[in-house]
């Protein structure tokens, strides 16, 4: 208990009196890291940042952990239990390290320099310029895929981050309100509050069933005349919801939603969407097509991921790139194909596996025992050539003992050198379906379990809170958690 106390105290201190900023020393490498999601946060809180010149560039200076962020939706959680500063986390480096908050905007490969520009609403007198690299990490992640289909932009709220959450969370209560208005009529109210999730991955069934949760628990005590015209329907491309969930879990999640009176509409495209209706084309039994309209209140587009536009301008200029289509191609080190000097990670890099956090977490750790090898590896060798021009030109030098230091360190070279390439370990998936229950598939030994229901829900909050980025996030998620569940979530707008 004490050491905890002690720990957090640290913690809290180190937070508060944060390390100067140092001058790059001219000796060492510049390693720009680009992003601070979960592979470049993953990456700098392993890496041993004394040995290079390290800049982190992000227009977000917080780590968000995107797990939770449709619990945000809802006000079951609030948006600052799930952010960490990224200067916090920077600061417990043990040597500093630089961050410009601002948008990288290319990627000169050749020239080794980033463009950054400073997309914040306040500006200074420099809003744009250079930061020239050695080594370059980029780890920018991706945005969510329209597939050019009309109206999405301008209509549907996305979800990726905490922008979108907060601006879900006001037009969830602005509907309410305006069904609520005086003199509007049952059809109106029913548009209103009819909330469409487009998308039956995790975020849109963990979306999809958070409002339902909403509705039942608040809504629905506050405003009781609203009981039979809150409705949510997610529509979804393919046969299932969770495509990548086994068969027996989808069945489960697709009839707890239903119970939950939630209408599931898979096999069913979304092709145009206006400001009040969807339109989408279900196949039906029969083999034939069916046009259907749906006018809604909310829209929430959770369709996959898409590659950005500053990724799509790196691959244009890396030749190898060519045939590369769901983002930057990387070698088994993570080594962007076609280049020397600049690696991907997370959602932005094709490694060969689903664009998962875990996935992302896992890469930017390799990352980081990558680049902690390579300084100790170049250590290394200048220690070598020192000891062998030594054993030339010093006659005084104990020859036998000098070879025998240069064997252990050759040995020691190779078996850096010999790292092995990056390699996924799968942990498990998770999802929160509704009405406190969630599924789970989960890597065990060598098998894999499945589970749904009550219990996995507590599973999956207490994997969720161990997964937390600090002490500090841990402590607001559980306050936020018996807030809600005592109190009620906060529908003010
Ligand atoms: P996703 O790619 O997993 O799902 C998007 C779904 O939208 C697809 O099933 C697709 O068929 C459907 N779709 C696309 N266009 C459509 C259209 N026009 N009409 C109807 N449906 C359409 O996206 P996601 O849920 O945002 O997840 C992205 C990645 O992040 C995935 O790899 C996912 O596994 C991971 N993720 C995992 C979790 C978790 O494990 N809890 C949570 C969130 C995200």
């Amino acid at each position: 208990l004490f050491a905890g106390i002690g720990y957090a105290g640290y913690g809290i201190w180190l937070d508060r009196h944060p390390a100067p900023q140092q001058q790059p020393d001219p000796n060492k490498k510049t390693l720009v890291v680009l992003g601070t999601g979960w592979g470049s946060v993953s990456l700098l809180k392993k890496l041993d940042t004394e040995n290079y010149n390290v800049i982190v560039i992000s227009p977000r200076n917080f780590f968000l952990f995107t797990p939770l962020l449709p619990s945000c939706t809802t006000g079951t959680i609030e948006h600052r239990s799930i952010m960490e500063p990224i200067r916090a986390i920077l600061s417990r480096k043990k040597t500093s390290v630089q961050f410009f908050e601002a948008e990288a905007s290319s990627i000169d490969p050749d020239r080794k320099v980033v463009k950054i520009f400073d997309d914040s609403e306040i500006k200074g007198k420099i809003s744009e310029t250079e930061v020239p690299y050695d080594m370059l990490v980029v780890g920018v992640g991706s945005e969510t895929a329209t597939f050019g289909i009309q109206g999405v932009n301008e209509h549907s709220c996305f979800l990726k981050e905490i922008g979108d959450a907060q601006r879900i969370r006001k037009k969830i209560m602005d509907c309410v309100e305006t069904a609520a208005f005086k003199d509007q009529s049952p059809e109106e109210i029913d548009r209103l509050l009819h909330m469409v999730v487009v998308g039956g991955g995790p975020t849109g069934v963990e979306f999809a069933a958070e409002l339902q949760d909403f509705f039942e628990e608040d809504i629905k005590n506050l405003i009781p005349e609203f009981s039979h015209h809150f409705h949510v329907t997610l529509i979804e491309a393919l046969p299932n919801v969770l495509p990548s969930f086994s068969k027996q879990l989808i069945e489960y999640t697709e009839s707890t939603l239903k119970e939950q009176t939630i209408d599931i509409k898979t096999k069913t495209v979304v092709k145009k969407v206006t400001d009040r209706t969807v339109e989408a084309q279900c196949s039906l039994p029969s083999g034939s097509k069916e046009t259907i309209v749906l006018t809604y209140g909310l829209l929430v587009w959770a369709a996959g991921n898409a590659v950005r536009p500053l990724v799509k301008d790196l691959m244009s200029k890396i030749p190898a790139q060519k045939d590369s289509r769901r983002g930057l191609a990387v070698n088994e080190y993570l080594v962007v194909q076609g280049t020397r000097d600049v690696w991907a990670l997370g959602d932005c890099a094709v490694a060969g596996y689903a664009p998962t956090a875990q996935v992302a977490a896992q890469e930017g750790a390799f990352l980081a025992k990558l680049f902690n090898n390579m300084a100790k590896t170049e250590s290394v060798e200048e220690e070598i050539q020192n000891l062998s021009s030594s054993l030339n030109v010093k006659p005084g030098v104990n020859a036998a003992e000098t070879s025998q230091t240069i064997e252990q360190l050759e040995q020691q070279l190779k078996r850096v050198r010999d790292a092995k390439p990056f390699h996924y370990s799968h942990q498990g998936s998770l999802a929160y379906i509704g009405s406190e229950k969630a599924v789970a598939d989960v890597s065990w030994w060598n098998g894999n379990i499945a589970a749904g229901g009550k219990l996995t829900y507590l599973f999956w909050r207490s994997a969720y809170l161990s997964m937390c980025f600090s002490t500090r996030n841990r402590f607001l998620v559980i306050n936020d958690w018996l807030k809600s569940k005592t109190f009620g979530r906060d529908v003010s707008r």
